[in-house]
């Protein structure tokens, strides 16, 4: 799977991609992951990427020329690729969304910065558009580091075959409480039965402890 990523400070990308789970993915072609610099699209003398809004207020504004530039260059030829604008007004992400993205052989991901991106660049470029919360974030780099790591733990081969359908949020349930060694740490023991090695209890409470944690801290009733 290739993520193409359009930033104006693909610095950020580096340390995050450079160490464990998506670093080992790249590292066996499993995923490619590739940052464009949008300025590198600005075309005027100052390479600018951004300008006063219209109507006033605030803050600068990312404009639409180099963000079109860059993603019909690097995109050019390519079909049916979402296109995806990271936004604090986008559909929230979930695990449903992650399995979505997953299933293209290509996503490309749109950062804003400063006040946001011009609105023609959500019009007319983007087919979507994806917040990871109900908060403001100084740019999108986060959010879309954010969702190449969700998507990626999906891509078959990146985890063990088991892991991610057992994870929270995998199939609408949040995972049970994990422990290991020591069997007593100041005190505090492990429940019994994950010490008894009878796997039918063993699953059965572990089943019981993810149907409980889901209805408590997601406040699903049942
Ligand atoms: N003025 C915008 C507003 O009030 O909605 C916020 C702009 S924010 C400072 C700059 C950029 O960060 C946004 O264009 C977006 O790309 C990204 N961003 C900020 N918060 C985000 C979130 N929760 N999810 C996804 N992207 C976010």
């Amino acid at each position: 799977m290739r993520f193409d990523v359009f930033t104006l400070f693909p610095g950020m990308f580096v340390g995050p991609f450079s160490e464990s789970i998506v670093r080992r993915a790249v590292d066996a072609g499993l995923i490619e992951i590739y940052t464009h610099n949008i300025r590198d699209y600005a075309t005027d003398k100052h390479r600018t990427t951004d300008d006063y809004p219209y109507g006033g207020g605030g803050g600068m504004v990312m404009k639409p020329e180099p963000i079109f530039a860059a993603v019909e260059s690097v995109l050019a030829g390519a079909r049916g690729i979402p296109i995806v604008l990271m936004s604090p007004a986008g559909r929230t992400f979930t695990h449903a969304i992650a399995r979505e993205l997953a299933h293209y052989p290509r996503v490309a991901l749109i950062c804003g910065h400063y006040e946001g991106v011009d609105e023609r660049v959500r019009q007319y470029l983007c087919t979507d558009e994806i917040s990871i919360g109900d908060y403001v974030l100084t740019g999108g780099e986060l959010p879309a580091m954010v969702i190449i790591d969700a998507v990626s733990r999906l891509v078959p081969g990146v985890l063990p075959e088991w892991a991610p359908e057992n994870e929270s949020h995998a199939n609408g349930m949040i995972e049970h409480p994990h422990y290991t060694r020591p069997a007593e740490f100041r005190g505090w023991r492990v429940p019994d039965v994950l010490l008894s090695g009878n796997h039918a209890a063993i699953a059965e409470w572990r089943r019981l402890q993810s149907e409980l944690r889901t209805r408590h801290r997601r406040k699903i009733s049942s």
